[in-house]
This record gives C-alpha cells, structure tokens and sequence, in this order.
C-alpha cells in the first residue's frame, strides 16, 4: 500500500484534505480547496498528526494502513448504514461505537464498546429491541435508530459499562487459581523481530513468556501461549486464539527499537481510542509498568492508552509491554540477561495477582513474592 507523507503530491491528498475537514480537524474552509491541494503540506502533517494523537495510534504523520483505516471509521455517523453481525466481514467504525454506547448507557450489555459489531453488540440489540416492542432482528435500521434516538435524552451520562467491566473482574474473586492468562510474544518463525548483537527480541520474549507461563502455572493459573516460536500468527489470529480460551487477562510481550541508539525505557500500553477505553485496560497496565520500573533501571516511558489489533479485538483487558530497546546498549545488556528476565516474570506475576485483590489487600509495589513453598 502506498504510504503517504509530508512533501507527497498527487489526487490521494486532495481526498485526504476533504476528509480531514469533515473530520473538523482542518480550521479554515480555505484549507480544502487550498491552492495546491495535491500537496500534502504542513497543515495536512499538523492535521494528521492530531487525529493520529486523538485515535491512540503511531503519531508520525504518516498515512499508511492504520491511519487510513481508523479515518474511515471516524468518519461513519450512525444512521449512514444499516449494521447488523456480520460474520465475515464485521461492520467497524464510530457509527457502531456510538450504537454500542448510546445501548450501553440504557443499561444494555454490550460487552466492550470497542467499534466492532460482535455477537454481543447483537445480542444486546435483540435484547434492545424487544424490550421496546420493536422486532428483534438484530439488526439496526431506521425504526431502531428512531427509538435509540428518541431515548437517549432521557437517559443520563455515567459509564456503566466501564464499571461493568470492572465488576466482572471483582467477581472472578482474588484466589489465582483457576484463572485464565494468555501470553503472546511478538513475532515469532522466520520474523525475528527488533535484533542487537546476536539477541533477537522473539527469543527473549519467548524465553520470559515461559518463565512468566512457569510461574502462573505454579500458582495454579492456567497459562497459555498464543503460539510456538516457530510460528509467527497474525495479530488477528493471536486475539482470537485468545479470544477461545475465555481469558481473563492477556499480556502481550515486545521490545522496543529505534534508529536512534540512544532511545530507550519501558513503556506499557492498554484499549483507548480517545473516546472510549478500557477501565481494567488500564489499571492493569499501570499494575505491570509499576512493577517493572520498581524491580529495574529500565527508563520510565509510562503507560500509554493505544487502539492496536491486539488490544482492541482481544474481549479480555490486555496489556502489550514493550520492555526496553533492544536498540540501546544499557537495555539489550539488560535484556540479554535470564535474571533480568526472571525478574521481569516476577513483576509480571505480581501485577496478575495484585489485579484481582481487593484495595486493602493489594501489597504494595515491588513487594510481592512468588510464595517460598512455590518456587522451582
Ligand atoms: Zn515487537
């Protein structure tokens, strides 16, 4: 697919300028039909920059696949189509957000507004619709729209389903065992991912998501694996492997790099999109950061929110750690050790348990140990 940047010219940019102001994101109507309009310029990079920032995606000005995809879903008002489950090809964008929303807010349960039109988002709407006497086909047309529509001023603001999605967590209890935690190290098979000086960031992160799957196994959670090292499955085909298993949590497991050596740190990322995000997401993410930046002399690069396949398609709250750059000096040392490693597995181990732990039982940073009778 072409990417398209700063300094490009050509009729794609002309298209691109109409939707960024449809989008309201271009100030003055002269912008559009600027003199140049096949240029993209410094106010189409300023404009793409900001939805980028605004959507949770890579803010670099670039238009490729992602960026593209998420303008084409900004741009669906609900009522432009009839959306219904489709299986094979499921209906994506803000018009399903806002379905999924205004439901959600009636007290409908939709599972995760995430933009995505699933069988839940479906069966939520069966529900929706018979209980307004209207014909439960699942599907929402005009006569739907109308009512949702007719509704929604009487309803008052509040995000059930943010609490909702926290509730269900409680009520799993704050016992490990039986609990469910998907695994998935990036990359994997012939894509070796970030590389430095003979390491590669799939064998590292495979190595500590079997020493992470160890230590969840040993207090009687079950761990999975998305995949063997040798394979290398889509991000689509790792969220729905999870997906399968009914997962309560999912930690996804990445380097970091860049060109720069010097760039550097940990950074851990969770479901947001700027309008919607996960609560669970999110404390999760900063349960995991925390506890690795107290156990190391990795650089603190926080917790950020992000709309990546992996985190929004996954139905459990998922977090991706890119643990260090395996481009600088100070972090490869540090990742090229086991121990290190060891006591990435251990902060992780900590976060999972501290997740499901009420407040007042919840140890502070840092301090949590895998029991002494449990260590191998
Ligand atoms: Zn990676």
């Amino acid at each position: 697919m072409q990417l398209y940047r700063r300094g490009f010219r050509g009729p794609a940019v002309r298209q691109l300028r109409t939707h960024l102001a449809d989008l309201g994101l271009l100030l003055a109507p002269g912008q559009v039909s600027a003199p140049d309009a096949e240029l993209f310029d410094d106010v189409i990079d300023e404009a793409v920059r900001s939805f980028q920032q605004s959507r949770g995606l890579r803010v670099d000005g670039i238009v490729g696949p992602d960026t593209t995809r998420a303008l084409d879903e900004a741009r669906r008002s609900l009522g432009d189509r009839l959306l219904y489950h489709s299986i094979s090809h499921p209906f994506v964008g803000d018009d399903v957000l806002e379905l999924q929303s205004r439901m959600a807010d009636m007290g409908f349960d939709v599972g995760r507004v995430d933009g995505i039109f699933g069988a839940r988002t479906e069966f939520a709407l069966r529900e929706f619709q018979r209980n307004r006497g209207l014909s439960a086909d699942g599907a929402c047309g005009p006569l739907t729209l109308r009512e949702l529509t007719r509704l929604q001023r009487t309803v008052v603001g509040g995000r059930p389903y943010e609490l909702r999605e926290a509730e269900q967590l409680r009520s799993r209890g704050p016992s490990l065992a039986g609990k469910t935690v998907v695994l998935d190290p990036g990359h994997g098979g012939s894509d070796p991912g970030w590389q430095f000086d003979g390491l590669t960031e799939r064998d590292l992160m495979h190595d500590l998501a079997s020493q992470i799957e160890g230590r969840l196994l040993a207090v009687g959670v079950n761990a999975f694996l998305t995949h063997h090292r040798r394979e290398n499955p889509t991000d689509d085909q790792r969220s729905a492997t999870a997906n399968e298993t009914d997962a309560d949590l999912l930690v996804s497991l990445h380097t970091d790099g860049a060109a720069s050596p010097r760039a550097q740190g940990v950074a851990t990322y969770y479901f947001g999109t700027g309008r919607t995000s996960s609560v669970v997401g999110e404390r999760f993410a900063e349960l995991v950061h925390r506890e690795i930046v107290a156990r190391t002399d990795l650089v603190d690069c926080r917790t950020h929110a992000k709309s990546w396949d992996m985190l929004r398609r996954t139905r459990m709250p998922a977090v991706r750690l890119d643990l260090g750059y395996l481009t600088n000096a100070h972090d490869a040392r540090a990742l090229a050790s086991r121990d290190f490693r060891a006591t990435v597995a251990e902060g992780i181990l900590a976060a999972v348990q501290r997740i499901f732990l009420p407040p007042d039982l919840d140890p502070p940073t840092g301090q949590w140990r895998l029991p002494e009778s449990l260590r191998g």
